[in-house]
């Protein structure tokens, strides 16, 4: 067990690839590799009667089919699985959920919007951001004129990462908020988050005290919570913070099983921090707002490091996220100028009060892309 920022850690390390661990009586962790700064995913075996759910599946990559036939064949006790839980729609969680399906004969279980939105974005479905819709936003963000060139070149590389929406199951079956699965001897009760993907399925367990918490609850990075030309005027980080408001009940004594990271003691304190960290982010950029602000130059506010076209792409999302929740919150105006880009402006006058310029959050080294 160790401790940092107020949080508790009984694991120090991720399981070998191709084992798995007890977490829980009938609740195993196992971890997936990823290219890049996440290295990792976690995911999570629930043991049944009949045989085995799996919660989340990885990267549609050779690497992770070799080690899931591994734990098929050494890690299930030769008993099948019988039900595959994909959280949310991203690559990294459902990126396998076809060929276990497959292997095994057995039922998807997602909620609805995130099962149709990866039906809609597989094959090729992001080439969205070559539409006007997605010339239109990136320039009334204030991007160079070139920039979807750049992105299509970034959505060719990231196929050959693994990073692509892989082809899905052609059926599934649909989980819904407070809905209870009966796994073995356990009640897992679904609770559903939005603003990271949106309709997020957490796992809670009362009589075990675990959350399987997905992309969620995460106790070092921040998950994205971004705008894209697919929805330009959504308030996505609206519904992470009143999903994080509604997760605050969950009990202080739960043992928390994340998709990356290490599990963990601790999700009220976690919240709570998720909260003060986007209020400070948002209060860091209606001070910046004083003077009008197109939405490409808030991004050294929040992050502090050179980004490539992709985390580009994500830390703009992230930006207009909080300019959108602040304009429904009325502390900011939106104005579009003569020059195709959107202004920032803020306009309460009760900012001098609340602000304290010079004492923030250090901008983040991210955005991290789960
Ligand atoms: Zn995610």
């Amino acid at each position: 067990m160790h401790e940092k920022d107020n949080l508790k850690y009984p694991w120090d390390d991720h399981p070998a690839p191709g084992n798995t661990v007890e977490v829980a009586p009938g609740v195993r962790w196992l971890s997936m590799p990823m290219p890049g700064s996440l290295s990792h995913i976690n995911l999570y075996l629930l043991e049944d009667k009949a045989g085995w759910w799996v919660v989340d599946t990885g990267l549609a990559l050779p690497d992770v089919t070799e080690l899931w036939h591994q734990i098929f064949s050494q890690e299930l006790g030769n008993r099948p699985v019988i039900g595959v839980i994909c959280t949310h729609m991203h690559p990294d969680h459902i990126g396998q959920a076809a060929m276990i399906t497959d292997y095994f004969k057995c039922p998807l279980y997602m909620t609805r919007a995130e099962y149709y939105q990866a039906r809609a974005f597989a094959g090729g479905g992001a080439s969205h951001h070559s539409s006007w819709l997605g010339q239109q936003f990136y320039e009334r963000a204030g991007m160079p004129s070139d920039y979807l060139e750049q992105l299509a070149r970034m959505w060719s590389q990231r196929s050959s990462e693994g990073m692509s929406m892989p082809d899905m199951p052609s059926g599934y079956q649909r989980l819904t908020n407070g809905q209870v699965l009966t796994i073995g001897r356990n009640d897992w009760q679904i609770v559903v988050g939005s603003g990271h993907s949106p309709e997020h399925a957490c796992l809670y367990s009362a009589a075990l005290k675990v959350m399987i918490s997905g992309d969620q609850i995460l106790p070092i990075i921040t998950s994205n919570v971004s705008v894209h030309p697919t929805e330009p005027e959504a308030n996505p980080l609206k519904d992470w913070m009143d999903s994080h408001d509604r997760f605050l009940s969950t009990p202080s004594d739960t043992l928390v099983l994340p998709a990356h990271n290490l599990p963990f003691y601790g999700v009220r304190e976690r919240l709570r921090g998720l909260i003060g960290h986007h209020d400070d982010r948002m209060l860091a950029i209606e001070e910046a707002c004083v003077e009008p602000h197109v939405a490409k130059d808030l991004l050294p506010v929040l992050f502090a490091r050179e980004l490539d076209p992709r985390q580009m792409m994500m830390a703009l999302g992230e930006a207009i996220a909080h300019v959108h929740l602040l304009m429904y919150r009325n502390r900011i105006e939106r104005i579009l100028h003569e020059d195709g880009r959107y202004r920032f402006l803020s306009i309460d006058p009760d900012l001098p009060r609340r602000a304290h310029p010079g004492t923030h959050d250090a901008p983040s080294d991210g955005p991290v892309m789960v």
